[in-house]
């Protein structure tokens, strides 16, 4: 007969899980109880029915769920032990069956985390970034910030107290002012808690863009991408296209989602973010594009990120210093390297001709990690640069501004490291 606890830290309300076993002579009693400051608090005393002289007991195996409330039950938060009792139909013990004994010690809480926000003016746009520090009164095993239904993860371990956490946000381009935003965190007993974080969020409208698809475009650029989507076999080259445009380019997010999912907790990155040196900008974050083949709008995509054109095959500078956490070939963005650099802030930089950074070394800002190119679904020789926070796309603007991103970003991580 075993117990088995799944936490050893209990909350408000649960439900125990019990589950009892006897291969045997089958299960004739199980009995558990709080032991907590000298007092017994029984949870569950249960009989079972015999098959009948001689036969056993009629339960071999069961899984039992006790509902468990401390409060209703009289038990303060602390220190307790969980005792289990069961007991056989077998006839040793004078008739009284075998006897198993379990005990536990738990821990008891019921109080929610309590939270304390530690930075101030958060001042937040449509589609770009902040960072929100916080403290926690007990160790949670999970924390961060919620933005609408996104959850950003908070990081301990970069300040003296391992209290305090910091989590990167991002404004999804589509949330507007009045999108909630809390600070949350659980508990080990699952007590959660949710502190709403006083910001507000400027509204930001983006251009919208019209994209002429050519003949010549697509019967350059489509033969590659057949192998790559779903389409019937002799598909045209614009079937082709939006099956690329579409599928495919989800298909390339839930990458991207995954390459960016872990992020070290440690911020490895200072100052502005580079910009490629002597480019123009070709494409703005979240245009809307609108898709044209002979004269019709097929298609409608938003751009994640900033097109930057120079001379065919420059040399790409890492935005800041950081971990390469991806140097492959990522479908309508090519050749792409994406760098991590700590907190859930990444960058990324597509259609490159050549990527000479290595996956899982450090990168220094300025470090060459490769050429511009026309790979993927670039129509001329540019750099597709984004900047993500975890699975969210941002405006990179922001971080190419030395002055934003320390009223911010920095000041706010030094004002609780000092
Ligand atoms: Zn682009």
């Amino acid at each position: 007969m075993t117990m088995v606890l799944t936490s050893p830290a209990l909350g408000a309300s649960q439900n125990l899980k019990l589950h009892v076993i006897d291969r045997k002579s089958g299960i004739r009693k199980v009995w558990v109880a709080v032991l907590k400051d000298g007092q017994e608090v029984p949870l569950l005393d249960k009989t079972y029915s015999s098959a009948g002289l001689l036969a056993g007991g009629q339960t071999h195996e069961e899984t039992l769920e006790i509902p468990f409330e401390p409060k209703a039950k009289g038990i303060q938060d602390g220190k307790a032990v969980l005792r289990f009792v069961g007991r056989d139909f077998s006839w040793r013990n004078w008739g009284k069956g075998n006897a198993q004994y379990q005990e536990q010690e738990i821990v008891i809480d019921t109080r929610p985390p309590v939270i304390n926000v530690l930075s101030r003016a958060h001042y937040l746009s449509q589609g770009g970034a902040g960072i929100v520090v916080y403290k926690l009164a007990e160790e949670c095993p999970t924390s961060g910030v919620t933005v609408g239904e996104h959850f950003y993860r908070g990081f301990s371990g970069m300040f003296k107290d391992p209290a305090i956490h910091a989590a990167m946000i991002a404004i999804d381009y589509r949330l507007g002012p009045g999108t909630p935003v809390a600070v949350t965190a659980t508990d080990f007993a699952g007590n959660e808690n949710r502190v709403g974080l006083q910001h507000l969020i400027n509204a930001r409208t983006f251009r919208r863009d019209k994209i002429a698809l050519s003949d010549g475009f697509l019967d350059w650029k489509m033969p590659e991408f057949v192998s790559q989507v779903d389409v019937v076999p002799g598909a045209s080259p614009l079937d082709v296209f939006l099956a690329v445009n579409r599928d495919l380019r989800r298909a390339n997010y839930e990458t991207l989602k995954k390459v960016t999912a872990q992020s070290d907790a440690a911020v490895h990155w200072k100052g502005e973010f580079l910009r490629l040196p002597a480019a123009a900008n070709r494409a703005g974050f979240a245009d809307h594009r609108s898709y044209i083949y002979k004269g019709k709008v097929v298609d409608e995509q938003t751009h994640m990120g900033i097109d930057l054109a120079s001379l065919a095959q420059s040399p790409v500078p890492a935005a800041n210093s950081g971990k390469v956490v991806f140097a492959g070939t990522i479908g309508i963005y090519g050749g792409t390297v994406v760098i991590d650099h700590g907190l859930g802030l990444f960058s990324m930089y597509s259609h490159l001709s050549q990527m000479t950074a290595t996956e899982g070394r450090m990168v220094a800002k300025g470090d060459i990690i490769g050429a511009t190119g026309v790979t993927g679904l670039a129509g001329g020789d540019h750099l597709h640069y984004g900047i993500m926070i975890h699975h969210t796309f941002v405006n990179p603007m922001e971080w190419w501004d030395g002055q934003w991103v320390r009223n911010n970003i920095t000041s706010k991580l030094e004002a609780v490291a000092n």
